[in-house]
């Protein structure tokens, strides 16, 4: 059971010092107890009260690490049941599978892709994240060859999948020191798949499609062992049984605090399915809830972009949007003649505007004001977008070194603060610019002339 607040206090030396980053001991215990704190952050507490609160200081999900020689996978350590709650901390990996069957340049080709496969948006380059090597030919020889292959083109993280403990510890010897996931210990081999686990120093995943008890059970007998690092996967396949299973094992390990299910979830999304589409909608799934691990058996753009773009939208800390540096930008190839508009610092709004800039095909310098993330209306609302914080931006990014007119293109929305700006930006004129980002390229066209 979890201890509460008061408890985890009556361990801590209560002297306030603050030392942890909260005011008080007491401030400090409940934070611990909500999971939002770690234990060593207190430099003072005795060995004693370590031992006593391990079990409250320890995460309800264990982060368990993949990979070891470039990109790793770091998953689990979460702590709430809903983003809107805190914040999602540990993205899901997205791991395509390879199979052992198919023919060596069919495997080249496809880690070619994974490996090269880049997309950006607002900013940010989304990539997918390693290699799960399956022995589907059951031989050995294939899978040695499979897994040379990928290891000798990538440096990603790979889950090894075998049932075979001969074939999965030759490939061990190979691939150790990068640390891949072992898939799978279950009831009639855990012993020998988590004494690999060990010998190699790899993260076991544990296979349980019989109820969550007899995975809790496998569970047991592999930690029981020594294997600390556990990736779970419950067998649920089709979509209710998969958003039903993983909901209930992330209720387990966060509400009852049940540290035999405390551990991420591998799933496999292209299982159970019929189609690309519903493999996609599968794994879109699980990355909402609650995947972990997600192994893809097809590398679509169609479907691939969208699932990068959803983990990137649900790993992002609601309370701290994705913002871009207060600068001045050259969007194109502007000249000193070219307009000057101003906008926020929200990465969607900076990028719909330097998108219709420049798809509007008239180049142009783009500042920046920090507006702590918000977006032009609401920055404006919050008093983060007035005209002395304009203006101060148009001095602190020395924009006039850039051009040799003086004019400010500011948003339509925040056309009342032209009389201001004037008045703080003495001989410059300021210009209305259109409402939406969309109209901009035309605005443009039609409306700016050097002053
Ligand atoms: S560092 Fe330890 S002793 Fe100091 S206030 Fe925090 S919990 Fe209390």
């Amino acid at each position: 059971m979890a201890l509460t607040g008061i408890e985890i206090y009556k361990h801590l030396p209560k002297t306030n010092c603050k030392a942890c980053g909260f005011p008080t001991c007491l401030a400090f215990a409940m934070k611990l107890a909500q999971k939002g704190a770690e234990l060593s952050a207190c430099p003072d507490v005795s060995e004693e009260a370590k031992q006593a609160l391990d079990a409250a200081s320890r995460p309800p999900i264990r982060l368990v690490s993949i990979g070891g020689n470039g990109k790793k996978i770091e998953v689990g350590n979460e702590v709430v049941m809903f983003r809107h709650e805190k914040t999602f901390y540990h993205a899901p990996g997205f791991v395509v599978r390879i199979k052992d069957s198919d023919p060596a340049e069919a495997i080249s080709k496809r880690v070619k892709e994974v490996t090269n496969y880049k997309v950006e948006r607002v900013g940010m380059e989304l990539n997918l994240d390693g290699f799960a090597i399956d022995n589907v030919s059951a031989n050995e020889a294939a899978f040695l060859k499979a897994v040379e292959v990928v290891s000798s083109q990538s440096t990603l993280p790979l889950v090894l999948m075998s049932q075979d403990p001969a074939v999965m510890e030759a490939a061990l010897k190979k691939t150790a020191s990068a640390k891949p996931l072992i898939y799978a210990a279950k009831e009639d081999n855990a012993q020998v798949m988590a004494e690999l686990a060990r010998k190699y120093q790899c993260p076991l995943a544990v296979y349980g499609p019989g109820g969550l008890d007899q995975l809790a059970g496998v569970v047991e007998e592999v930690t029981n062992t020594g294997v600390e690092d556990v990736v779970l996967d419950p067998g649920a396949r089709g979509f209710a049984e998969s958003v039903t299973t993983l909901t209930q094992l992330r209720r387990l390990a966060l509400k009852k605090n049940f540290r035999l299910l405390g551990y991420p979830i591998i799933t496999f999304p292209g299982e159970g399915v019929t189609s690309v589409e519903e493999e996609a909608l599968m794994a879109g799934q699980q990355v909402a809830k609650y995947g972990g691990i997600i192994v893809l058996d097809h590398l679509e753009p169609a479907m691939v972009y969208p699932l990068l773009t959803l983990r990137m939208g649900l790993y992002t800390d609601p309370q701290k949007p994705i913002q871009v540096s207060s600068a001045v930008y050259p969007i194109g190839e502007p000249k000193a003649t070219s307009p000057l508009l101003v906008t926020t610092n929200f990465s969607l709004t900076y990028f719909s505007v330097a998108g219709e800039i420049e798809s509007g095909g008239f180049p142009s310098w783009l500042l920046v004001v920090d507006t702590e993330g918000l977006s032009v209306l609401t920055a404006w609302a919050a008093g983060k977008f007035d005209a002395e914080k304009i203006a101060k931006a148009v001095n602190a990014q020395n924009a006039v070194e850039h051009i040799e007119h003086r004019s400010l293109v500011i948003p339509g929305n925040v056309a009342v603060l032209r009389g201001e700006l004037e008045e703080e930006l003495s001989g410059w004129k300021i210009v209305v610019g259109p409402r939406d980002a969309v109209d901009i390229g035309s605005f443009l066209r039609q409306n700016w002339k050097v002053n």
